[in-house]
Order: C-alpha cells, then sequence, then structure tokens
C-alpha cells in the first residue's frame, strides 16, 4: 500500500498565519488547502510559531510556541491551566469576540446547507464569570496530598485547579473542604489506569436564589471508610449544605453518576428557584447550569412561541419540568416527556409546588412517545424540544410534523444537530419563523445555545 506523504512531519516548527476557528474552539491553520492542523488557544489572522504535537492521516494538532503578533480579540486572561484542561478553551478570546463567534459560528453552519437565516448577536452576560451552578470533578492523591482539577484533554494526568473561573465561587470553596476532609482521613482516590480506589468525583451544585448546597461523594466502592466522620466534618465545614449523599458509581457501570444514591445527611434533593417558580433538584436529574441566562432563554422562548390560553403544549426533553411549568399558565395544558425517572418525578412534585393543575409529565423515550401520540391522533398547537447535543431523531421530527403544530421551538445546544434537523424539519412543510436567537449559556467555553422557531406553512 502506497504511504501518503503528510504536510508536515511530527515536531516540526513552522510560522503560521490561523485561518479559522473551530467549532470546539481550536484554531485551524491550513498547511494544504485539505490538510488542517489544529492548536488550542489560538485566534484567527494570529501570526503563530508552532510545534507539530500529532499528526494524523487528514489533520493533525500543534502548540503554539510563541505569539509571533496577536490578534486584536485576545486577552490575556492569565488563566493557561484552563486551556490545558480544556474547560475554558476561550478564555483568552475577548468576550464580545466570543459573542460574536458564537453568532457566526451558527450562521456559518446554516449558510453551508443552503438555508438562508439571519442570527441574531448571541445574548451574553453582563458578567461572564463564576456563573455555573453545578460542578463534577475528579480527586487524585499527588505529592502526598488529595488534590482536585481536570485532566488534561485526553489523558489521565489530573491538572490541579481551585479556580474554575466559570463556577460559583462558593462551589470552589465547597470543592477544596471536602476534598480536605477526604484527605484528613486518607480516603483512596479512584485510579483511572488501575481502576482501584474509592472516591472518583465530588459533585456540587448550589441553588442560584436558595443558596441551598448539595454535595454529592462519587465512589467506586460500595462503602465508604469513616463515613459517619466524613459526614460530621463536611456538615461541619458547610454551613449552607442541605443535601449530602453517596453515590455507588463503578467505572466499569457509569461514565458519571449511576442511579444509586444514599443520602448520609439532610435531604435526598436541593431547591432553587426560576422565572418565581420553586424547584426541586434532585442529584440525577439535569438542570441548566446557568440560571442567569436560563431565565432569559426560557422567557424569549416563551414570548417567540406566542402561547395561546387554548394551546395544548408539548414539552419534549423535559427534565424536571422546568420549561412547562414556567409556561402552563399561559396555556390550556402542557404535557411533557422525559427519560430519566428521577427527573420525571422532580417534574411531578414541582408541579403540584407551583399549583399547576394543567400539566403531565411521562417517563418515556422521547421519538417513541411521539410516535404514540401522533398514532393516536393528538393535536399539539406548540412543541417545545429541548434535546441533547445529539440533537432530536427522524422518528421525532415526523412524528411532529404529521401532528401538525403551528409552531415547533427547538431550543438547542449545539448548533451542529440543530443544522442537520433544521433540514428535515424544513423538508417536512415548516419554515425558520425569524431570526435565531443564541444565547450564550456556556462563557468562556464554545458551547452555544439558540433558540430557533419553525412555524408550519400555511
Ligand atoms: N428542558 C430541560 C432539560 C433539557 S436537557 C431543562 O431545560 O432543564 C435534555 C433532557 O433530555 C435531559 O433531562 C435528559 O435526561 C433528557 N433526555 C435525553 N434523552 C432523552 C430521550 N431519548 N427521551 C426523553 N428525554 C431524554
Amino acid at each position: 500500500m502506497a504511504r501518503t506523504i503528510l504536510p508536515v512531519k511530527l515536531h516540526e516548527k513552522i510560522t503560521v498565519i490561523i485561518d479559522d476557528i473551530r467549532i470546539d474552539g481550536m484554531g485551524i491553520v491550513y498547511v494544504t488547502p485539505t490538510y488542517p492542523l489544529y492548536i488550542a488557544d489560538a485566534i484567527p489572522g494570529e501570526k503563530v510559531f508552532l510545534e507539530v504535537i500529532q499528526v494524523d492521516k487528514f489533520s493533525g494538532y500543534a502548540k503554539v510556541i510563541e505569539i509571533i503578533e496577536a490578534s486584536n480579540k485576545r486577552q490575556n486572561s492569565h488563566r493557561q491551566y484552563l486551556i490545558a484542561a480544556g474547560t475554558a478553551p476561550l478564555v483568552n478570546l475577548k468576550y464580545d469576540a466570543q459573542l460574536e463567534l458564537k453568532q457566526a459560528q451558527i450562521k456559518k453552519l446554516f449558510q453551508d446547507k443552503n438555508i438562508t437565516v439571519t442570527v441574531e448577536p448571541t445574548i451574553g452576560m453582563h458578567n461572564p464569570t463564576y456563573y455555573r451552578n453545578k460542578t463534577i470533578v475528579p480527586v487524585k492523591w499527588q505529592g502526598g496530598h488529595l488534590t482536585s482539577g481536570f485532566y488534561r484533554r485526553g489523558s489521565h494526568e489530573l491538572v490541579p485547579m481551585t479556580d474554575y473561573f466559570v463556577n460559583d465561587q462558593a462551589i470552589d470553596q465547597a470543592i477544596i473542604k471536602v476534598r480536605q476532609v477526604f484527605e484528613n482521613y486518607k480516603i483512596t482516590a479512584f485510579d483511572p489506569d488501575f481502576e482501584k480506589g474509592t472516591i472518583r468525583y465530588i459533585m456540587i451544585r448550589r441553588g442560584y436564589y436558595s443558596h441551598e448546597l448539595m454535595v454529592v461523594l462519587v465512589s467506586n466502592e460500595s462503602a465508604l471508610n469513616f463515613e459517619k466522620e466524613i459526614v460530621k466534618d463536611i456538615v461541619a465545614q458547610l454551613p449552607e449544605i442541605k443535601s449530602l449523599l453517596f453515590n455507588f458509581s463503578p467505572k466499569k457501570d457509569f461514565v458519571l453518576l449511576s442511579p444509586n444514591n444514599r443520602t448520609l445527611w439532610g435531604e435526598d434533593a436541593i431547591h432553587d428557584t426560576l422565572l418565581g417558580y420553586d424547584f426541586i433538584i434532585g442529584p440525577n436529574s439535569f438542570y441548566q447550569v446557568n440560571p442567569q441566562t436560563t431565565e432569559v432563554l426560557y422567557d424569549l422562548a416563551a414570548k417567540k412561541a406566542a402561547l395561546k390560553p387554548t394551546d395544548l403544549v408539548i414539552d419534549a426533553y423535559s427534565g424536571i419540568g422546568t420549561i412547562g411549568i414556567t409556561i402552563a399558565n399561559r396555556v390550556r395544558q402542557v404535557i411533557g416527556v422525559e427519560v430519566i425517572p428521577g427527573a420525571v418525578a422532580d417534574a411531578q412534585i414541582n408541579m403540584r409546588a407551583n399549583n399547576i393543575n394543567n400539566a403531565d409529565y411521562i417517563l418515556a423515550d422521547a421519538p417513541k412517545q411521539f410516535a404514540k401520540w401522533q398514532s393516536e391522533r393528538l393535536q399539539p398547537n406548540v412543541v417545545f424540544v429541548d434535546p441533547p447535543r445529539r440533537g432530536l431523531t427522524r422518528e421525532l421530527i415526523q412524528a411532529t410534523t404529521k401532528m401538525g403544530p403551528d409552531k415547533f421551538v427547538y431550543i438547542s445546544c449545539n448548533p451542529v444537530t440543530l443544522v442537520r434537523d433544521a433540514t428535515e424539519i424544513i423538508q417536512n412543510g415548516y419554515h425558520i419563523d425569524g431570526p435565531i436567537v443564541p444565547v450564550d449559556q456556556f462563557p468562556q467555553t464554545s458551547h452555544i445555545e439558540s433558540i430557533t422557531i419553525f412555524k408550519k406553512n400555511s
């Protein structure tokens, strides 16, 4: 077999001008028209001196040795460790430029599919730092101490981190305190290389308005040595704590949390409010991580849906019922569907807690439930979908367009799957109504949230 001659060699050093930026925030330079190199922390237009660190058949990776001419969009955040960890890849890009980038990326994805749309400027945050209400971090014994941080992109090397820059600072403080308690009792940390050890992660959630704190100790073992003492010490260290949970999550079975929770102290869940409504949030339930922009996002989505008191509304991928519950008072009925049992249980509690009597949450796979609704000839007026990053399925889109709601409101956290799904929705008799609105739910990261309204063709 003929060997492909690659345009760069491993460890080769070259000076280039950065051409573009990838959807994940990596800079791109095309060393030939078909061979890109990807570079962390490199901004389009910058002249940089690079070292090639990986060469694959169709693309490679390089690292910046020196920035020769910096972009005027660059800022020095003094937080290079966030780039190494990959947790805030845009931290050296000025915030205005981050917002512009997100708008431009959505525009380009639609353009590439020949779909004509207007994309509004991204709605950003006044203070785009320390916004996350949840984090989950790995721990590791290093140099005689239990450290917490992030694994270096694609490795098992833990980058120690105490200032995550995007987490609520009370959460960063709580991680350090919990970690210290484990260190005091010499609790082992799970080692991903040997698949041994006890503590895998510390997960913390904090209510933005309520300030209620949930701590979840995620363990590879079913029991925790010194459990009584550890519980007592953690509770003493964290005055805001409302819920301390033990999650038994053996590595071979689960990526992060398992459904296996044991309450060590306090409640099984915490509460917070969103748009004035009260929500109970369990450990396994999805809850938007940026409470400030979530209020903007939901408010805008509801306005754009132009809801009527006679409407039957579907809230799909409903989590703990946040979208449905915040709009129920404006419509005739809400039905939601969600696949995580704990989230559906929370949604039902949330309905009652907010005196909502015209909503119903169903535990099911959304595409299957949509097919069922369609076969039952359900006629919703408005359908909200808020899927995970993989987007919708063809089955769900076809069931929706056959049910024929006037409006199909798509809240997306991944513009790549949004555009793919938009093509399908448009082919099935809908058009995009008004501009797409990006809302920056994830400042400093490359993630992009947006609202798109599809309207049935008349
Ligand atoms: N609308 C909610 C949740 C959005 S996140 C909010 O904004 O808070 C996406 C949700 O989709 C998660 O709760 C996830 O558990 C759920 N989900 C993922 N796959 C699903 C499927 N196949 N069927 C139904 N729900 C699913």
